[in-house]
Order: structure tokens, then sequence, then C-alpha cells
């Protein structure tokens, strides 16, 4: 069998553009907490590593650390008893951290805006990260994600400072690390070996098997728990996954 890993970016008051509606992910998450057991993060390792195996297990991710993942997913996440991995971006995360803001519901493309002048409007900081751990595990996305919002640094300093900056602030040894955009090379694979992480998440759909770490293939979810729950039974077989992988890209 292999494990499931499904994205999810935003959480907000209706499906768009790389967002889930709460209406739907409250949905989904009923269907999972019935059907599924979802992986903390060293529950996953632990199954790639091969020591342990799990029954339907499904591993949640959600990227870039929006604050409506605190304020309309984690209630819903604490409220099925369900884990899920949340990747950061650390040099947001400083960002959001030195001024409070009041939460409000933006789009995507509007909340990429904000990250620039009110940071913490869509952005958890380092307070709320504190308090999440009890459903989320949080982990890299980078320092910068790539962007050019706040400075332009290499790729070597994205990945040595998120790692850094999640030790300093939350006492977090990360090893996990999801590649801005899915975009990564061979070459930026060994570089992040070479610092220290050694599973790391893509964009790409298909299936996970044991001994492979480097490439996690990941679902990015999309409408309402009867497509999960389709594309969840085709995703944990290695056979169906692997061909239907191949023919939807
Ligand atoms: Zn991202």
């Amino acid at each position: 069998m292999s494990m499931p890993v499904i994205m999810y970016h935003h959480v907000l008051k209706e499906d768009s553009f790389v967002a889930t509606s709460i209406d739907n992910f409250q949905k989904q998450m009923e269907f999972i907490s019935r059907h599924y057991k979802t992986l903390r993060s060293d529950e996953f390792c632990a199954y790639l590593k091969g020591e342990k195996s799990y029954n339907n297990g499904v591993v949640i991710t959600f990227d870039d650390g929006w604050r409506d993942n605190l304020e309309l997913a984690y209630p819903i996440l604490k409220q099925y008893n369900l884990r899920a991995i949340l990747f950061v971006v650390t040099g947001w995360v400083d960002e959001a951290s030195k001024h409070s803001y009041p939460f409000v519901m933006h789009k995507h493309n509007q909340a990429k805006q904000i990250i620039k002048t009110r940071p913490n409007e869509v952005i958890l900081n380092y307070t709320q990260l504190e308090n999440m751990q009890d459903v989320f595990d949080i982990h890299s996305h980078t320092h910068f994600h790539r962007d050019d919002y706040f400075g332009k640094i290499s790729l070597e300093e994205e990945l040595v400072l998120s790692k850094e900056r999640l030790k300093a602030k939350l006492n977090i040894n990360t090893t996990h690390l999801c590649w801005p955009r899915g975009v990564y090379t061979q070459d930026d694979i060994a570089l992040a070996k070479k610092i220290g992480y050694n599973v790391m998440y893509t964009t790409k759909r298909g299936i996970n098997k044991v001994g492979q770490f480097d490439q996690i293939k990941r679902l990015a979810v999309k409408k309402d728990d009867k497509w999960l729950k389709k594309q969840l039974f085709i995703f944990k077989h290695d056979i169906i996954g692997g061909i239907y992988a191949k023919l939807k890209p």
C-alpha cells in the first residue's frame, strides 16, 4: 500500500484558487476521521523507513502558513482529533511576529499582497504557531519562499535560515522541506540533504512508497468529500495510483 499525502493551502468561506471552503473542509475531515488515520510527521518518517505500517493512513499537509489555517481549519481538525503538517515560510513568520493584526479572510492573490504590508493579518506568527502544535507538526517551506517580498537570498540561505529560525523560535529540529511551487532540481535536492533535510515534498501527484523520501507526491485537494474519498482510494493503491498519476497529470 502507498501512503496518500494531501495538500491544502487556504481554508476560506468559499472554494476558489488554492482554497477549500469551510463547508467542504468540514465534510472532508469528517470523512477522514471515520475511515483514515492521519499521521504525524514522525509517524510518516517511520512509514517511509519501513519501520511501521499503517492501515488506511493519510498525511494532511498545509503550505505557506496562512492565518486561516488557525482561524478556520484548526478548530475542525481538533474537533475530529486529526493531525496535519504545516509548512511555514520562516521569513514571513518573522515579519508577522513584529506586529499583531486582527484576522481578515482574504483570497489567495489578495493575501499574497498583504504579506508585504500587514503580514499577521494573513500569516501566522510564532506565538500562534506555538499554540497550534497540538494539531500541527511545523516544518520548513524555506525562509522567503523564493519570493523577493523582503529581499532576495540564495537557495542555501533559504534552507539554512528556515531551519535555524524553527530551532531558535519554536525549538523544532526540522528535517522536512516543502519546495515552494514544487520547483526544484536534483542539485537542489542534494543541497537540501547536505543541510539536513531528508523528507522533501513536491506538488506532483502520485504514490509514496517505503524508501522514497526525497520526492514525496501530493494530491491537491479540490471539490468535496466524495471527490476526496475517490482520490484517497486511488492513491493508496500502488498500481491504480501509479497508472492514474500518469494518465491524469
Ligand atoms: Zn508555497
